[in-house]
């Protein structure tokens, strides 16, 4: 069961609830959702760490996409590899290099998705914005907890993208190119469509990240 506002109060403030006093209701929620998962383990202890399906996907953090649920994978299945836009980042990129060489992933899928977030601005807008203070965002803004920082990463690369079609292409084509990528994965890109829920294969990107020979 999961809290709600009509838990009584005793339980909110984790009298009755095992939960220590001043847990919040985030965290409860989490914690009681965990705990109706572990009753119900099955037998996944018996997994292994390396995916049972041998593929990997690289997608967008967005909240919602669940690519557990738009692609049918099960505990055990896949690596999952998330972060804001589903961009090639070097540090996916280090995950997906140990995904194959460690565990032994032979398929991997860059899935970008229509109206993310991160389309919608450019890297110096994100920048400038990281600049201001709180009441000087601009009016209607999304931006959230605009704090100016002495410290503004405006060194970062925050992998904005203007061209969602490109954007996929662009980063099948660095992971394909990648020198610690072997050419016998495959990479396919696809779009997520937020408003209907289907997979729609980008051709371009997936001829250039066709296998260049059989697996072994
Ligand atoms: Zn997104």
């Amino acid at each position: 069961m999961l809290f709600s506002e009509q838990t009584p109060a005793s339980d909110r403030n984790g009298i009755n609830s095992g939960f220590p006093q001043g847990t919040s209701h985030t965290l409860r929620e989490i914690l009681e959702a965990n705990r109706a998962y572990a009753e119900n383990f099955g037998d996944k202890a018996r997994l292994i760490g390396a995916p049972r399906r041998r593929m990997a996907i690289l997608t967008c953090m967005d909240a919602r996409m669940d690519p557990a649920k738009f692609s049918g994978l099960n505990e055990g299945d896949a690596h999952v590899i998330r972060n804001a836009g589903g961009r090639a980042s070097d540090d996916a990129i280090r995950s997906l290099v140990v995904s194959c060489k460690l565990m032994g992933t032979t398929d991997w899928f860059v899935i970008h998705h229509s109206g993310c977030g991160m389309q919608s601005y450019t890297d110096d807008e994100i920048r400038h914005l990281l600049g201001l203070d709180t009441d000087e965002h601009p009016e209607g803004s999304k931006w959230h907890d605009v704090k100016k920082s002495a410290q503004t990463p405006a060194d970062i690369h925050w992998l904005t993208f203007s061209d969602l079609v490109q954007s996929i292409v662009d980063d099948v084509k660095r992971i394909r190119q990648h020198p610690l990528v072997p050419p016998s994965v495959a990479i396919c890109g696809y779009i997520y469509h937020i408003h209907h829920g289907m997979l729609e294969p980008v051709p371009e990107a997936n001829r250039i990240g066709a296998p260049q020979m059989e697996p072994a």
